[in-house]
């Protein structure tokens, strides 16, 4: 199973792993809906392991802690994006175009 959020770069820090399991997110295929899940609204809480696509709002989840400079790929609206620091201290991302 290949993680398409995936990253090469290693920091000093390991980051935490994460086990996924589906969420009954069915706009991809089987193969790749683990790491996706629809966003619960208000109440709903993001992992370490989780962040919000800018441009669908579809949670992705990656097998690993999401650090700043992560490049993920959201695959339901395929958009790139690359991990950045928000003003208030949390992680947001910009979309690459
Ligand atoms: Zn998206």
């Amino acid at each position: 199973m290949n993680d398409p959020n995936e990253q090469a770069v290693e920091s000093d820090v390991p980051r935490q792993t994460f086990e996924l399991e589906e969420c009954g997110f069915l706009e991809v295929p089987k193969k790749w809906r683990k790491f996706y899940r629809h966003w619960g609204g208000p109440g709903d809480v993001l992992g370490p392991n989780e962040i919000i696509c800018p441009v669908c709002k579809v949670v992705i989840r990656s097998k690993r802690e999401i650090r700043v400079g992560d490049r993920l790929y959201c695959m339901p609206c395929m958009s790139r994006m690359v991990v950045v620091l928000a003003e208030d201290g949390s992680l947001d991302t910009e979309v690459i175009y």
